[in-house]
């Protein structure tokens, strides 16, 4: 399977005569009821163009530091800030969190994989673990 990345779709033979949708559904594990996982890797490469560079200076620990920083700084918005000052948080948090997937090599759409059909345990949408 080719992966092309300008896009993040999927191609194979047999996928090729099909339209994006098409490719898309076929790949099931990129498009979840509400839509597509690839968005979380148009993210983590967008910070990684933006910052890979001096992300890859920092390292591993010193992001995570930074990470759990920001996580605290959100935390904080969420009790006394603003819907504005929570958005900003929101958006630290998810810069970082993809920072940190870049440097692990690993990717979020993978992250997420395992809840693109419902709830992991359970595999409902939504999770019926409570009602059990
Ligand atoms: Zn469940």
């Amino acid at each position: 399977m080719f992966l092309c990345r300008a896009l993040t779709i999927p191609l194979d033979a047999a996928g090729k005569g099909l339209s994006l949708a098409g490719r898309l559904r076929r790949h099931r594990w990129l498009v979840t009821p509400y839509g597509a996982l690839m968005e979380l890797g148009d993210l983590q490469r967008l910070m990684a163009a933006t910052y890979g560079e001096q992300d890859g200076e920092r390292g591993i620990p010193a992001t995570v530091a930074w990470l759990t920083e920001e996580l605290g700084e959100l935390a904080q918005a969420v009790r006394k800030g603003t819907p504005s000052e929570q958005l900003h948080e929101l958006g630290d948090v998810l810069a970082w969190l993809a920072s940190l997937a870049e440097q692990l090599d690993l990717s979020l759409e993978d992250a997420m994989a395992r809840y693109a059909h419902g709830c992991p345990r359970c595999g409902a949408i939504p999770c019926g673990c409570r009602a059990g």
